[in-house]
């Protein structure tokens, strides 16, 4: 049997260190017969967790035991391992009910999660079950779930969207379908054939339907930029893994701040007390030093594990952990 070896670069690319598959131009790469991503090493877990697509979940060994999550008003409760189960599956229920329409209900309403972002936004899962109830005495269609950034407040809200209402900084993790009390279902079917991409799913198609179907958007809003709004939350998981793993606490206070991108210097006396990475993957690192400059404590961990951290007292390591779980 003939053998043939294609070019290493058809089967390796220029990429290796890739936190976030999203950010390539795969059409960069018109020649190239397969992708490779590296995994632990590069954070990928992350990604995985919050994007994963299963292109069939029915039967796939991985997915076909995870079953839809069919009450928003578990939302407010589930715990966020399941939610980021859900995700694989989702894009299939979506199409099926976009082909078929079927899709399992609860009170004739069906809800799936596109995004795994949706998890870390807890105010608005919180309030789900709240906004369907109050949409009863209405009819209405489609509630788009997501986040809305620079907005100067925080707070989760619903609103009808308005012909041409896009929220400008906005991101879509999840859909909850009218589907016995719409009025417009059919259309909302067809729609959903265009919003299934092999990104996954992109909300432009009902946003521009907003005049012809009764959209509404379920928002989680923040005040500054996702990155800032990444960084304040895990500020607390940097602290309790200091506490919790190495009894110490870290030095968190701070009187001015410099935000760039997705990294923060806290600055306490005109000195940096600590600085703070939070990346979109769940990979988080730490360094934090004293009043003389000398340093506190420093860690590296990723959405499933402590990587490594350290406390140091006049100069010396005095606590030290590599590759612990999470508190
Ligand atoms: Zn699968």
């Amino acid at each position: 049997m003939p053998i043939s070896i294609a070019r290493q670069d058809l089967l390796y690319p220029a990429f290796h260190f890739v936190p976030n598959p999203d950010a390539i131009d795969f059409s960069r790469f018109p020649e190239c017969l397969l992708f490779q991503f590296g995994y632990t090493c590069s954070g990928l877990e992350g990604y995985v967790k919050r994007k994963n697509k299963c292109k069939n979940p029915r039967s796939c060994e991985f997915h076909k035991n995870t079953k839809l999550i069919t009450s928003h008003r578990c939302m407010a409760n589930v715990n966020d391992t399941d939610l980021y189960r859900q995700v694989p599956i989702t894009l299939q229920y979506l199409k099926e009910y976009a082909n078929e329409g079927s899709i399992p209900l609860e009170d004739g309403i069906a809800m799936v999660i596109t995004d795994g972002e949706l998890v870390s936004l807890q105010d608005l899962r919180r309030s789900v079950p709240g906004f369907v109830d109050s949409l009863r005495s209405q009819v209405w269609d489609v509630m788009l779930l997501g986040m809305e950034w620079s907005t100067g407040t925080n707070e989760a809200i619903y609103f009808n969207v308005p012909p041409g209402g896009r929220p400008r900084n906005s991101l879509v993790c999840g859909i909850i379908l009218n589907c016995q009390g719409g009025k417009n279902m059919q259309s909302v079917r067809s729609l959903l054939h265009d919003c299934i991409t092999l990104k996954g799913f992109d909300p432009a198609p009902l946003f521009n339907a907003a005049d012809r179907i009764s959209l509404w958007f379920g928002a989680q809003k923040i005040e500054g930029t996702p990155e800032e709004e990444r960084i304040f939350r895990n500020m607390s998981v940097v602290h309790s893994i200091f506490t919790q793993v190495a009894n110490h606490e870290p030095p968190m206070h701070f009187e001015e701040k410099e935000i760039h991108g997705n990294t923060m210097k806290g600055i306490l006396n005109g000195r940096n007390g600590f600085e703070m990475c939070a990346e979109e993957n769940g990979n988080i690192t730490w360094r934090a030093w004293n009043d003389d400059g000398s340093p506190n404590c420093e860690m590296r961990c990723n959405s499933n594990k402590i990587e490594w951290m350290k406390v140091f007292h006049n100069h010396q390591v005095v606590f030290e952990a590599n590759n612990k779980p999470l508190p």
